[in-house]
């Protein structure tokens, strides 16, 4: 099953993408996850990325590209796969496009997790204190200033992905301002029917 979750920073798809990962047996390629451990190795990725990623911007796409292209040549990913926070620009979309068909390859099923976005900002505060209460390291990027532009930089590129996807008949649109279970439902009826 290979799987997309859009939707704007702080709407849940890391929550909800780990459930996935446990159900169906399937690696979550997170691109936030990959270019994170690229910056914390110091590799040429990870220097290049960091100053774009501190202060709420986007990642060149050629460097997204190349790395998402890598991590689904790995083994784990040849029976599928859940895309985390890509594609998140058009161009990464079509990109993913060639390298699918390239590989004889077709997507399942694009989940869109809908949220009322002035609910967010309370709920990246709430993940950066529970994060700290829990003893696990806070993202530089979930400060309410930075999250902000990280929002504009959603609402730029990253809104006209799902029409990409809609316009296909691969679109999915969850509520995802429900209690996380119930999120988790809605996206366990939406495979079912797939
Ligand atoms: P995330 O963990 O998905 O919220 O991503 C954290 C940060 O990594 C983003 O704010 C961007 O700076 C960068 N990033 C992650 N995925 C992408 C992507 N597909 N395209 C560009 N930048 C990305």
């Amino acid at each position: 099953m290979r799987l997309i979750f859009l939707g704007p920073p702080g709407a849940g798809k890391g929550t909800q993408a780990i459930r996935i990962v446990e159900k169906h047996r399937i690696p979550q390629l997170s691109t936030g996850d990959m270019l994170r451990a690229a910056v914390a190795a110091g590799s040429p990725v990870g220097v290049k990325a960091k100053a774009v990623m501190d202060s709420g911007g986007l990642v060149s796409d050629e460097i997204v590209i190349g790395i998402v292209a890598d991590r689904i040549e790995e083994p784990d990913a040849k029976t599928g796969f859940i895309l985390d926070g890509f594609p998140r620009t058009l161009a990464q979309a079509e990109a993913l496009d060639v390298m699918l068909a390239s590989k004889g390859l077709k997507l399942d099923k694009v989940l869109e997790l809908k949220v009322d976005q002035s609910k967010l900002v309370d709920r990246i505060v709430r993940r950066a204190e529970e994060a700290k209460a829990a003893g696990l390291p806070v993202r530089k990027d979930d400060d309410p200033e930075v999250f902000k532009t990280r929002l504009q930089a959603y609402n730029r590129d990253t809104a006209v992905v799902a029409p990409y996807y809609e316009q296909r008949g691969q679109l999915t649109a969850i509520d995802g301002m429900q209690p996380i279970d119930a999120v988790t439902s809605a996206i366990e009826k939406a495979l079912s029917g797939s």
